[in-house]
């Protein structure tokens, strides 16, 4: 059984994809235990693959895609088999990983991977897009793993303005590498 969290349909508002509608299926737990932290991914419910599927067309309807996150969607043994049956129900899935945990995934499986600490190196290298924190800081610890990416997206923890200012200015002083990632769905209130 898997352990979840929530799951429903809003708009992901970061990253490559942001104002796209998504269904959000958020796993329960994570193996990291970040300060900045403010996603309740606490144990709510328990189901099955195919319920998980099922409440997917329940609350998305046709929409084609799925995000999986947390948490740490890659920390439950069954997220593979989640994967698969979603690909089978004609969804794009999505992973938002912290990228600790390697995981082998078929090919148009769109990983985000967000570096908080340690990242398992073939995680970064097989991610689509990568989505570095600003804390008060700019975390150029994480470059070295995404040499071969070639956008990196700078977002601001929090929408907070230092973040954010932090962010604007190392993105426009690097304009090849880096782009802004904003929490678009907070401006609006959505979740
Ligand atoms: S890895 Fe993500 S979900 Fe896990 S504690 Fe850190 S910020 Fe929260």
């Amino acid at each position: 059984m898997l352990q979840l969290a929530e799951i429903f349909y809003s708009i992901q508002g970061e990253g490559s994809w942001a104002g796209t509608p998504a269904v959000f299926v958020r796993l329960a737990g994570c193996n990291l235990a970040c300060d900045f932290c403010d996603t309740d991914y606490s144990l709510k419910f328990f189901a099955s693959v195919d319920d998980v599927v099922a409440q997917v067309s329940s609350v998305g309807a046709d929409c084609p895609m799925v995000i999986l996150t947390g948490g740490e969607p890659l920390a439950q043994t069954e997220t593979p088999a989640l994967v698969e049956a979603l690909r089978a129900d004609g969804r794009r899935v999505h992973i938002e990983s912290n990228g600790t945990i390697f995981t082998e995934l078929p090919r148009d499986v769109w990983l985000c991977v967000s570096p908080k600490e340690r990242v398992d190196p073939r995680m970064a290298q097989r991610a689509d897009e990568a989505k570095l924190i600003v804390d008060g800081r700019i975390p150029e610890e994480h470059f070295p793993l995404f040499v071969s990416k070639s956008t990196v997206f700078l977002q601001p923890e929090g929408n907070k303005p230092r973040n954010v200012e932090l962010a604007i200015d190392y993105v426009k002083r690097y304009p090849q590498r880096f782009r802004l990632s904003l929490q678009t769905h907070k401006f609006v209130g959505i979740r």
